[in-house]
């Protein structure tokens, strides 16, 4: 995009160059032309000015974990309603996962993927390819084909690859592309047919159990077949205390190991389950306060490296049925930020390591040149006012689906612009643009 934009007297926090100050952005055809103070436009240039006076300037945020439905789901959510709803909670790119349907296990499906992207979003689309053919489990999809089409990443996500034979095949060859393997951990026969977290309330509630063991038991094999490989892993969605010592000793071996967690898990346990809200189901299920207070912990030190929505959309209809038949997942978009704000309120944990979370870090788990504000970078932005209070109503989303076990809570933050390449895709109401 041609022009300029002035952003100008934000608390800019930028954790890729260690900047948190107030001072201005100066955005030129698309790029960041200059951070700084009293800077102004260039004298004979339609030039635009976004007054930021008490809100936060940061880069544009990234979440590596998104579903986007499409294509074989577009009755749950689509490339253009799911970037709107990115766009609505303040994030410039996502990286979307690959069980669609058909899955993402060619080069044809990341090619329609990133076509489809292209036309309809305003935002960015990376793809992640399957680690599988069809997630099956079976025999590796076409990884290479994938990887010249644009993926960043490979990943069955919805599934774990039990196969651990194939999960090792797949780290080495992931070497060749220096790309990450990220891996959705739940032991699926542990699991079995489980719906939440196995313990005292699945007890009180007469529901069936998933043991927290399900999970570790897959983090610890990964990590050793990273270890084994010297490949990238990236374990999603953590939920127990013991993943999160996992990683954290793993690390401190010198293993290639990130991980991520949802604003769910942050922010929930497995009490909530008790009032039946199928919204509440999801996989990994919600666990237990140690393991909250536990993943806090790792948000804090930087154990969990990244902050992620797993947005999953689904129908009413998939909704709207007995606890047991629901389908696992919900949206997560649009209430990430006051959730990941509300949980670094609670925690003591600065905006800064909170943005370097929602940023730089993630950015570099998929290896995507996204969450910097350096001169030269592209001009991703989200403007954000911590100090407002919001109420969630799941009837204003953009996303197509509403499941979503937060509807009526009021949580800190407001996004109040989101510019991908220097346009601004969202604007909240009241905006100046
Ligand atoms: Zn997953």
């Amino acid at each position: 995009m041609n022009g300029w934009i002035l952003i100008k007297n934000g608390r800019v926090i930028d954790p890729s160059q260690k900047v948190d100050k107030v001072q201005d952005v100066l955005i030129r055809d698309g790029k960041i032309e200059a951070l700084g103070v009293g800077l102004s436009l260039p004298k004979e240039t339609l030039g635009r000015t976004v007054d930021a006076t008490n809100t936060i300037v940061t880069p544009g945020w990234v979440d590596i974990h998104v579903h986007l439905r499409e294509p074989g789901g577009s009755h749950k959510e689509t490339i253009l309603t799911g970037s709107r709803a990115a766009g609505a909670g303040g994030f410039t790119s996502v990286a979307c996962m690959a069980n669609t349907k058909p899955v993402n296990d060619n080069a044809y499906i990341t090619n329609y993927i990133l076509q489809k992207a292209a036309a309809e979003s305003d935002i960015n689309v990376f793809p992640i390819g399957a680690i599988s053919k069809g997630l099956a489990g079976e025999e590796l999809a076409e990884i290479g084909s994938m990887w010249e089409a644009g993926i960043v990443a490979i990943s069955d996500d919805g599934k774990t690859l039990m196969n651990a034979y194939l999960m090792r095949k797949a780290l080495d060859y992931s070497k060749r592309f220096d790309i990450t393997v990220v891996s959705h951990c739940e032991d699926s026969c542990l699991k079995g047919r489980g719906v939440m977290n196995e313990g005292f309330n699945s007890a009180r509630f007469g529901l069936r159990g998933i043991p927290k063991a399900s999970e570790e038991i897959i983090v610890a094999r990964d990590i050793q077949l990273a270890e084994l490989t010297g490949a990238r892993l990236h374990i999603a969605h953590v939920s127990t205390k013991r993943s999160v010592e996992l990683i954290r000793e793993a690390k401190r071996r010198g293993i290639r190991v990130t991980a991520e967690a949802t604003p769910h898990h942050l922010t929930l346990t497995d009490e909530v389950v008790g009032t039946y809200d199928t919204n509440t189901k999801v996989a990994p299920p919600l666990r237990e306060q140690e393991d909250v207070d536990a993943l806090l912990e790792g948000f804090a030190d930087g154990t969990i490296d990244a902050l992620a929505s797993d947005h999953a959309p689904h129908s009413v209809e998939e909704k709207e049925v007995e606890y047991d038949l629901a389908e696992f997942g919900m949206v997560g978009l649009e209430t990430a930020m006051p959730l990941y704000l509300q949980a670094a309120i609670k925690k003591g944990i600065s905006l800064s390591r909170m943005i370097e979370a929602m940023t730089i870090a993630p950015s570099q788990v998929i290896g995507i040149p996204r969450g910097t504000l350096k001169v030269g970078a592209a001009a991703d932005i989200t403007v954000f006012d911590p100090s407002v209070k919001i109420k969630v109503d799941k009837t204003k989303f953009k996303s197509k689906s509403q499941n979503t076990p937060f509807h009526g809570w009021e949580l800190p933050g407001k996004v109040c612009y989101t510019i991908v390449s220097g346009k601004v895709v969202f604007a909240a109401e009241g905006g100046s643009l």
